[in-house]
């Protein structure tokens, strides 16, 4: 099946895609926003599929293994890579950002610059709303309240509660509408692990959910045909608009060793870290791992957002790089919304770099705080572009850094959000292929 889905040359034309749109972006500013609808539609199309998706092959997924107590062994194997490679991510981060020290490299006139700038909330959220598209409340939702700047609701406890929360839903159509994921994988998990207990009774709806995912992933494929078009327009549009406001070279140079540090440790965790864990434990080569993946990190790349991604993710993770269905099925959605190791990294760097630029000397313990509220950060983070800068506030407050100084790191962030979530989408890649050597064999259903 594989060999017939193979794409072969669509990698090479989405590395055209970008690098023209980048060009485009560079010379002719206006001409590349022109491009910008085609961005919207082709991630409109690609978010459209998302929550089917991710139902349909959780399902599939575990109506795959047969029986629903067979989860225990890759569910824990799942869970436990998910975490440690957040920690070392996170680990890495604090190690360079204590090396290169970007913010007392930082003068005066940008701490002047952000006394005079409106409340950080406000700024915040209009600039969240814009990029993500969702409204201020669902913004602040992902707080788990709108009183987020209040030290007293900040307290781990509350930070563990609201993730909890975050897993269950009284209302699955507002999930479905709100591309919630993580209430319909729970969701998803039950209903099919209990349509394993049924026997017979069920067949018709076990088939039901069968076809209805490898429909969907022939849906993507279809998507993919277009996905160098779609690229192009929407790298096209962001840059181009990045290179009209001024907001790219300028603004790169302004935080130029805070984003350096964000992009040396992001890079030892994708061509170091990830790859010698991926060996260890299959045996794979990394690097051509990386490349069969490539189409899914270039989509990254483009979007922003590893929820929009996922479709792409796991046709590569398939039919690129050939690794089963059922482990792929079951680790690349919720992987997608709580495995984010390019975030969590990001938020540690970024709360040091906030920390050296007000003159806080953390200690030892508060950097190990950092190091936990970037990982609960990052789990909370939705995979939706910038999510990760509305989740900072946590590590902030959590060591008493002024929330206001995250304007400092706003400009470059769209930028710097794309190297994060290419990560990202790596490490839920390399879990997949991890955890599938812990997975049962495979049963016949229907
Ligand atoms: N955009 C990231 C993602 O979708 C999340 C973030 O770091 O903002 O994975």
């Amino acid at each position: 099946m594989s060999e017939a889905h193979h794409q072969p040359h669509l990698t090479k034309w989405i590395i055209l895609a970008i690098v023209l749109a980048i060009v485009a972006a560079m010379f002719a500013p206006t001409f590349a926003m022109s491009f910008a609808i085609g961005g919207e539609i082709f991630l409109r199309v690609l978010k459209m599929i998302v929550v089917p998706l991710v139902v349909a092959s959780v399902m599939t997924g575990i109506l795959g293994m047969g029986d629903v107590r067979k989860l225990g062994k890759p569910g824990l194997y799942t869970v436990i890579y998910y975490l440690a490679t957040t920690l070392l991510a996170v680990i890495v981060g604090l190690v360079v950002v204590n090396i290169v020290r970007p913010g007392l490299s930082m003068g005066e006139e940008a701490k002047a610059g952000v006394a005079e700038s409106k409340r950080p909330n406000e700024v915040l959220f209009e600039h969240l709303a814009a990029e993500t598209g969702l409204s201020d409340d669902a913004i602040a939702k992902t707080f788990g309240d709108s009183d987020y700047v209040e030290r007293k609701d900040r307290s781990m406890g509350r930070i563990f509660r609201n993730l909890i929360l975050m897993l269950f839903t009284d209302n699955l159509f507002e999930s479905a509408v709100g591309t919630q994921l993580l209430p319909l994988i729970v969701f998803s998990i039950a209903f099919a692990g209990l349509l394993t207990t049924m026997g017979d009774g069920v067949s018709t709806l076990k088939s039901f959910i069968l076809e209805a995912n490898n429909a969907l992933m022939a849906f993507i494929l279809l998507i993919m045909r277009v996905a160098p078009l779609g690229i192009f327009c929407l790298v096209a549009g962001r840059f181009g608009q990045a290179n009209a406001n001024g907001q790219f070279l300028a603004e790169l140079s302004k935080t130029g060793w805070y984003s350096a540090s964000v992009l040396i440790g992001l890079g030892v965790h994708s061509f170091i870290t990830l790859p010698a864990i991926l060996y260890f434990f299959t045996k794979r080569n990394p690097y051509r791992f990386m490349v069969q993946m490539g189409q899914a990190l270039l989509t990254a790349f483009s979007t922003a957002s590893s929820s929009a991604t996922l479709p792409l993710t796991m046709e590569a993770a398939v039919d690129e790089a050939g690794i089963s269905r059922q482990s792929v099925d079951f680790v690349l959605p919720l992987g997608a919304t709580i495995n984010m190791d390019g975030t969590a990294l990001y938020e540690a760097v970024a709360a040091i770099f906030i920390a050296q630029v007000v003159g806080a000397d953390l200690s030892f313990a508060q950097q190990v705080t950092v190091a936990i509220t970037a990982t609960l950060a990052a789990i909370g983070a939705a995979g939706i572009p910038e999510a990760g800068l509305v989740t900072m506030v946590i590590v902030l407050t959590a060591v008493g850094l002024p929330v206001e100084y995250i304007t400092i790191i706003l400009s470059v962030d769209w930028l710097l959000d794309r190297f994060r979530t290419t990560v990202n989408v790596f490490g839920d890649a390399c879990g997949a292929a991890i955890v599938e050597k812990s997975m049962p064999a495979a049963e016949p259903v229907g």
